[in-house]
């Protein structure tokens, strides 16, 4: 494989492998490679393996938009998604391109050359060096080298495994065993009903309730035209477009109703868990959508709960000790294992160090352009997905922008391409504090990009406003300037005039 391509996608997770998808089906004519830190295609989805994991989304939306999900599952399972990305990925001839085993660590643009060097570490340990003309970051948003995991008090008296959902033991033997889940998140929602049947008793331990929701697992829709034989890219054309609409009517419904949006997923809920649950368990301190909406399928949270395979506890926690949890209330809680399903550690990049001329660039002091070009570093462009819909749907998006910015570019002779911010086009904000406030976004604020004020610096994150800025604005706007290697970067007027 050469060591300079066009294109370099460091990542091959959903983002990477779809960007490599939409370079080959957008005839862009670039050539590209994939550099890979771990030995399979997958990203998240190769990398946790807890009991129960799956999606949150609906997969008419987390899917692909230019290939179809072909199950009838609201929610999918993580092997299962692993093997769409990697099909997908054969599908497009993608694997031949992936180095595997490669991190990157740095990556550095000179103008004067118009070219990036890039700098990965092979799993043996030897140090690699690529060029290309672009960079592309699709690395997704949290360190894999490490969950956020607090020190909890105590915790070195507790004699039994403390596991962290993101390092899950192949080995982890949980039968007949008391174990306690810390957390309230997607994670510990899906955990509990994932062990209950082999645990002796699954305890949810969460300092403050989520919001919780049920779906069918099975989409009804979906199953009436798989029967009906309607061909399948038809099917899946119209449950996404369905499914996209219905996502951002709850978001927007929550913004502005939220004490109603509130009584309508309590009420669901109260339904759901009956008269012998305390429902302080589900009522959360915040309004619907200020923090992602977990979705359980067909209750079988509520079920466990219900059966009493499965209890909730809402406390803090005061310290471990030889048998268990001592909680601030004082209650005991006995445990043999406990999950720390405390979340991630916010990483932009994947770690990698980008330098610009020289001059080392963090990624809390950038900008978005439209949400995908890092302002200020030429030919560069970053997949941050939504969090507050599937991330699939943003990152389609931004892999389709940047095939039109390189079709662009070639038919008009350029060869660089940056989006220059002026300096009160930045707040000092991070990129996501506007939409959600879960602890590991307010955590994330150290490293994210900031939020832009206005125009196409402001990240929207709403795919209708995403999509007519992203697939059909006029690419030239002023804001980008295109040059023709190295030097000769087009001043500003002349390139609003190109
Ligand atoms: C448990 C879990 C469940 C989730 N469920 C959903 C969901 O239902 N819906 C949703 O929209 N989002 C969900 N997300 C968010 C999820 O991460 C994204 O949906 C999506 O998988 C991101 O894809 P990605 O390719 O951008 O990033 P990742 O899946 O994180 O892939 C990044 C890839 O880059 C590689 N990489 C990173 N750094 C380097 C480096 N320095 N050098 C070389 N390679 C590197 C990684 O090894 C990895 O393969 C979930 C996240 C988690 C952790």
């Amino acid at each position: 494989m050469a060591r300079h391509v066009d294109v370099l996608i460091i990542g091959a997770g959903l983002s990477g492998i779809g960007m490599a998808c939409h370079l080959v089906r957008e005839k862009t004519g670039r050539s590209y490679a994939i550099l890979e830190r771990r030995a399979a295609i997958g990203g998240t989805w190769d990398l946790f393996r807890y009991p129960g994991i799956r999606s949150d989304s609906d997969m008419y939306t987390f899917g692909y938009g230019f290939r179809p999900w072909n199950g009838t599952k609201v929610l999918a399972d993580g092997a299962a998604i692993r093997q769409y990305i990697a099909d997908t990925a054969a599908e497009h001839g993608v694997q031949d391109h992936i180095r595997f085993g490669r991190k990157v660590t740095e990556a550095s643009w000179s103008s004067e050359r118009g070219i990036w060097t890039v700098t990965a570490v092979a799993d043996g340990g030897d140090t690699e060096v690529y060029t290309c003309d672009f960079l592309v970051g699709c690395t997704g948003y949290y360190d894999y080298d490490k969950g956020y995991r607090p020190h909890f008090p105590g915790e070195e008296n507790f004699p039994g495994p403390i596991v962290h959902p993101q390092h899950w033991p192949e080995d982890l033997d949980y039968r007949d065993k008391r174990v306690v889940v810390i957390g309230s998140g997607a994670t510990a929602i899906t955990l509990i009903p994932a062990m209950s049947d082999q645990a002796a008793h699954v305890t949810m331990l969460q300092r403050s309730p989520t919001y919780i929701t049920s779906l069918p697992a099975e989409d009804p829709v979906a199953v009436g035209l798989k029967m009906a034989r309607v061909p399948a890219a038809i099917a899946y054309r119209s449950g996404r477009a369905r499914n996209i609409a219905i996502q951002r009517a709850s978001f927007e419904f929550s913004r502005r109703n939220p004490s109603l949006m509130r009584r309508v997923l309590l009420g669901a809920v109260r339904a759901q868990v009956g008269a012998g649950i305390d429902m302080r368990h589900f009522s959360p301190r915040y309004n619907p959508w200020d923090q992602r909406l977990c979705i359980v399928p067909n209750g079988d949270l509520f079920k466990e709960l219900r059966s009493g395979r499965a209890s909730i506890v809402t406390d803090r926690i005061e310290e471990f000790t030889e048998t268990g949890i001592r909680l601030a209330s004082g209650e005991q809680l006995p445990a043999d294992i406990i999950i720390s399903a405390t979340g991630l550690t916010v990483q932009m990049l994947g770690g990698v160090q980008l330098v610009v001329d020289g001059v080392p660039v963090t990624t809390r002091d950038l900008v978005l352009y439209k949400g995908t070009l890092l302002g200020g570093v030429p030919n560069m462009l970053f997949v941050l997905g939504y969090t507050n819909a599937s991330w699939t749907l943003k990152a389609d998006l931004a892999a389709q922008y940047f095939c039109r910015v390189l079709n662009h570019m070639r038919s008009h002779g350029y060869s660089t391409v940056v989006a220059v911010p002026e300096d009160d086009d930045r707040s000092p904000g991070s990129v996501m504090g506007d939409e959600l406030n879960s602890g590991y976004i307010q955590r994330g604020d150290a490293v994210m990009p900031r939020q832009g004020t206005r125009g196409p610096w402001r990240v929207v994150n709403s795919y209708f406003r995403d999509r007519k800025q992203l697939r059909r604005d006029a690419i030239e706007d002023g804001v980008l300037r295109f040059g023709r290697r190295a030097a000769d970067v087009l001043p500003e007027a002349e390139s609003r005039s190109a």
